[in-house]
């Protein structure tokens, strides 16, 4: 088999897998507690649809839209028991946002949907059942599933790719998926052809994975819908980072490129991390709302690596400590997410949501602290970007504080990949400044927008 890649980018030294590699997902004890924030999709906010002192099942909707719109996803309960608190908690992305505090009490209850053929309903139906269970895209962006399924017309899809390709370092949560549940991942990446109506789909993953192809090959032939639904196939790819972001996956498999400004959709391609579509069959066959969440728990102040299935919400310090064995001493930073894309946090007490796919607990020796020096001009950054940006012009241009020129060269297409700050000689935070100035164009944009509406003159009175 063909493997393909994409140019630039990194190959590390080391990928620092071996910790959790081969691994099996091992369940989480029951947690005394579980902090849920009601918002984790990208989109319009929710409202909370419980109160303090109310008793949950897990599986029961807690929240949902305060306002109609395609972009809503709902939250669920992922323990029974009592809400205890409705408050603003820090959450991954250090931001503040309202949280629903449910403590265990009480037995085991669940109240999960129907189960839904998803061969007899109609797409509609289809596409309300995956926004009822709370479907968003796992692999980190927290995209609503149900939207990214229903491309516009002028936007026609004609290849559906699972994105197996984990290229962050530590983590091996994708892999654990692809070796525990091929059957569930050829299902729900069946439900997503079926909804489309897409007749190609490729399984994608690194080449370090080539022990999972019989396995993988065999569940397809054995599955009977898959033949009569079109054509699914695996596309191995060079392993090597960040292979897993969609637009170097789809250039990879399938030769397109994503223009520059555009969507996956653009190239006629649907992503799907391998997460999600095992998500997505769980709520057919099982009615289950997405209330649990594979991750990688690692790094050197882990005394006990592990991949994981932990209800959402969790603390891992409310884990009993000989499960994972946290050196709570020598922890010099935490990260939410690999350390090339995720969010460092302040402290352990932040709940897992349905994007963290690991969390790495990291020690002084496994983290750079020199201080950034000038720019040497050695164009280092340039020729690693995997999206052939000029990522010290972007920050120059910030630093000068002008944003139009950080746009020109190229800031809206950065894919926030960390290869410019990982390769810098001089230790420049790279990726941090055009995270910033993205933040700022978003605020920039929407004074704008304020600004418009407020000078609209008014309708004139009949
Ligand atoms: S500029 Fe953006 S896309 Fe390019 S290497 Fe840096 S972080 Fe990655
Ligand atoms: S890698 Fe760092 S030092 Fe080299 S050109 Fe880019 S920003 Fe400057």
């Amino acid at each position: 088999m063909a493997v393909r890649t994409f140019k630039r980018g990194l190959r590390f030294p080391s990928t620092r897998k071996e910790a959790t590699e081969g691994k099996p997902v091992e369940l989480t004890p029951l947690p005394k507690q579980v902090v849920i924030p009601i918002n984790q999709h990208f989109g319009a906010p929710n409202k909370s649809l419980v109160n303090v002192g109310d008793r949950v099942k897990r599986g029961q909707k807690i929240a949902d839209a305060a306002a109609s719109g395609p972009m809503t996803v709902p939250v669920h309960a992922s323990i029974s028991g009592v809400v205890k608190k409705i408050e603003p908690r820090t959450q991954s992305n250090n931001t503040e946002g309202i949280c629903v505090l449910i403590e265990a009490e009480g037995d085991v209850e669940e109240e999960f949907l129907p189960s839904l053929d998803p061969f007899s309903c109609t797409k509609e139906e289809a596409l309300a059942r995956i926004r009822e269970a709370g479907i968003i895209g796992m692999g980190g962006a927290g995209f609503p599933c149900h939207v990214k399924l229903s491309p516009p017309p002028n936007k026609p899809i004609d290849i559906i790719i699972a994105d197996g390709a984990e290229c962050e370092p530590y983590l091996t949560t994708d892999e654990a998926v692809l070796t525990e549940k091929p059957n569930l991942l050829i299902l729900g990446l069946i439900i997503v052809m079926k909804i489309t109506g897409v007749k190609k789909a490729i399984i994608g993953m690194e080449d370090n994975k080539t022990k999972l192809l019989p396995m993988l090959e065999r569940e397809i032939r054995l599955n009977e819908k898959a033949s009569s639904i079109g054509d699914i196939g695996i596309g191995l790819c060079r392993t090597r980072y960040p292979q897993g972001g969609e637009k170097l996956l789809i250039t990879a498999l399938t030769g397109r490129e994503v223009p520059s400004g555009g969507l996956p959709m653009d190239a006629g391609c649907i992503v799907q991390n391998v997460g999600t579509l095992v998500a997505i069959a769980e709520a057919f066959s099982l009615g289950k709302p997405l209330v649990d969440r594979d991750l990688t728990v690692s790094g050197g102040a882990c005394g006990t690596p592990k991949n994981i299935r932990a209800p959402i919400g969790i603390l891992l310090p409310d884990l009993p400590p000989v499960f994972m064995e946290i050196e709570y001493g020598k922890i010099r930073k935490i990260l939410f997410g690999g350390p090339m894309m995720g969010n460092a946090v302040p402290n352990l007490n932040i709940p897992v949501q349905k994007n963290t796919s690991g969390i790495i607990l990291m020690t002084a020796a496994e983290t750079v602290a020199e201080p950034e020096g000038p720019c040497i001009r050695c164009g280092r950054c340039i020729r690693n970007c995997p999206i052939r940006l000029s990522p010290v012009i972007m920050n120059m241009a910030l630093e000068a504080g002008d944003l139009d020129e950080a746009v020109t060269a190229g800031l809206m297409d950065c894919i926030e990949c960390g290869s410019c700050t990982y390769m810098c000689p001089a230790r420049i935070k790279l990726v941090q400044r055009f995270r910033v100035g993205k933040g700022r164009l978003r605020i920039r944009q929407q004074a704008r927008q304020a600004a418009q509406t407020a000078v609209q003159p008014a309708p004139a009175k009949s």
